[in-house]
């Protein structure tokens, strides 16, 4: 297991190093705040053989077993709430609220749900059968643990999206290897902490530090592995993945549309676009990434959305209420923000507020709104990943959907009116994995319902019975209990068998009788 230490950085590995190890730092003052260690393929290996040493004992525990430690893991969460949140905040720069509701109430509500879903979701089902040929016979399906479960992260989300996929794939009754991004560890360290406080069996959950590289030889040693992050990446997990045919499960990058049509509340629909493209500094695989707003309450949706942004505060977070808008986490995601506003402007689109990296300490780029935009620009095509938000205008609804589907992503999407039945039919025809009305993002809170991405934006999804369901291995059992010495299918052949066999099948199939 990978540990930390605090500033003064040091690595803590034996065999990497200080040279091996990584510098964690606070993208909101610049300093560096940690060093863990990049484990190597051997060191990966080595917990490999720890975790496959601990699956048994882990998987025996039954659901009620686990499900002791995950509901003493959501106490510990709520207990040590201000220890997490703080840890948040310093390897990402995000703000306290950012690090409350999306990652604190996250956590707090996914130990409570696998814990008490798991029995109902992976229970095994008894199967009637339709074929003459089974009939009598005892079916069953279950659900067996794949054994080991490799769980790679992104930097955004360093509880929700790195740990948070870690919980039903321990409440299956795997073991977890997490390897968390290389700029975001410390919080998988500190959870690491928790669930050894919470009593997990040692070997069971542990978290390897390090690089691309740690990640990729965690494909080599999983039985499954369950990856978020970016597309390009992704493709790179699933090509190494193919090697072992291992199963992979992605969730990817996204280019959220919002469209906003001439009936929707536009008060409503300015504040959500405020937030929910810039909450977490846009750093939302769900964030509003563009806006398509019929022409009719073009003028009006963008003045309101403009000054809302304009109001924005940004900054280091300090604590709560301090700011609204925190830092750019990953030092080259603000090229890719600069490059997509240069491009924009370069194209002929206006920035209405911010639209530059602000000076002085830490990494932040301006809230910003942009506008005369189309989608020859990379601010409309291209995941941004930052705060700015590029506001289309479109001649109806039908333009708007048109828009919204051009894309390679198809991850979530939202639409606006107060006509909500229309809003649903329209939903439908939007290529996403979610689309909300009148709302977005929240979704994600409800672990009840799938959520993952269509098109290059993922494969699989996580919540729901399909959440846990993919870190299982489906087993189907038959049991013959009273039976004849031979079946009349069995040898010899005859042709008067045969006869009667063929005529037998007309009889149940010949008139699609049974279809
Ligand atoms: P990334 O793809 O750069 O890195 C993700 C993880 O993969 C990191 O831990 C990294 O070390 C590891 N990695 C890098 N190369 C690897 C390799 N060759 N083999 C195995 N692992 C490797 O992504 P990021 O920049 O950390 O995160 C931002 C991206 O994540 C955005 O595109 C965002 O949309 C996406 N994301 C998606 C969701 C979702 O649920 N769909 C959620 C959060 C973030």
């Amino acid at each position: 297991m990978a540990s930390v230490d605090e500033a003064p950085a040091v690595a803590t590995n034996g065999s990497n190093g200080v040279a091996a190890g990584i510098p964690v730092e606070n993208p909101a003052t610049g300093a560096v705040i940690a060093t863990v260690p990049n484990l190597s393929a051997a060191e990966v290996a080595e917990l490999a053989a720890k975790a496959r040493a601990a699956q048994a004992g882990w998987e025996a525990l039954g659901f009620e077993g686990r499900g002791a430690i995950l509901n003493r893991a959501q106490r510990w969460v709520m207990d040590h709430a201000d220890r997490i949140i703080e840890t948040i905040v310093s390897e990402t720069g995000k703000t306290y609220e950012d690090a409350q509701l999306a990652e604190i109430a996250y956590a707090g509500s996914a130990f409570g749900f696998w814990a008490k879903h798991a029995p109902e979701f992976l229970a095994d089902e008894r199967v009637r059968t339709e074929s003459v040929f089974v009939k009598g016979k005892k079916l069953v399906v279950r659900y067996a643990p794949v054994g080991l479960v490799g769980v790679i992260g992104p930097w955004n989300f360093p509880l929700t999206n790195s740990f948070g996929d870690c919980i039903p794939a321990l409440a299956a009754g795997n073991t977890v290897i997490l390897k968390p991004s290389e700029v975001t560890p410390l919080t998988s360290l500190l959870m690491a902490e928790g669930m050894r406080e919470c009593g997990i069996p040692e070997g069971v959950f542990q978290v390897a530090t390090g690089d691309g590289e740690t990640g990729g030889a965690l494909v080599d040693e999983a039985d499954l592995i369950m990856f978020t992050g970016s597309t390009k990446t992704g493709r790179k997990v699933l090509a190494r993945a193919a090697e072992t045919i291992t199963p992979v499960q992605l969730e990817l990058g996204g280019k959220d549309p919002m469209i906003v049509l001439r009936d929707a509340d536009l008060e409503r629909a300015a504040n959500a676009a405020a937030y929910y493209s810039m909450n977490n500094g846009g750093q939302v695989c769900i964030s509003t990434e563009r806006v398509y707003v019929e022409a009719p309450v073009y003028d009006e949706f963008v003045d309101k959305v403009t000054e809302k942004v304009r109001g924005l505060r940004q900054g280091e977070p300090t604590g709560f209420g301090t700011v609204e808008v925190g830092a750019v986490i990953f030092p080259p995601q603000l090229d890719i923000v600069e490059r997509h506003v240069a491009d924009a402007r370069a194209k002929g689109a206006t920035v209405l507020t911010g639209g530059r990296a602000r000076e002085g300490a830490g990494r932040f780029y301006e809230p910003t709104v942009l506008v005369g935009v189309d989608h020859t620009m990379a601010c409309m095509t291209e995941e941004t990943f930052g705060p700015t938000l590029p506001i289309m205008k479109v001649a109806d609804a039908e333009e708007a959907l048109r828009l919204a589907n051009d894309s390679p992503y198809g991850l979530q999407a939202s639409l606006w009116t107060k006509d909500t039945a229309r809003g649903e039919q329209l939903a439908r025809r939007v290529e996403a994995g979610a689309v909300t009305v009148n709302d977005a993002q929240v979704n994600y809170a409800a672990l009840e319902v799938p959520m993952g991405g269509w098109k290059t934006s993922g494969l699989g999804t996580r919540h729901g019975a399909g959440g846990i369901r993919k870190y299982t291995k489906q087993q189907a059992i038959l049991v013959t209990k009273l039976a004849p010495k031979k079946d009349p299918h069995m040898f010899p052949y005859s042709a008067r068998k045969s006869r009667l066999l063929g005529r037998a099948l007309k009889f149940l199939y010949g008139r699609g009788k049974r279809a």
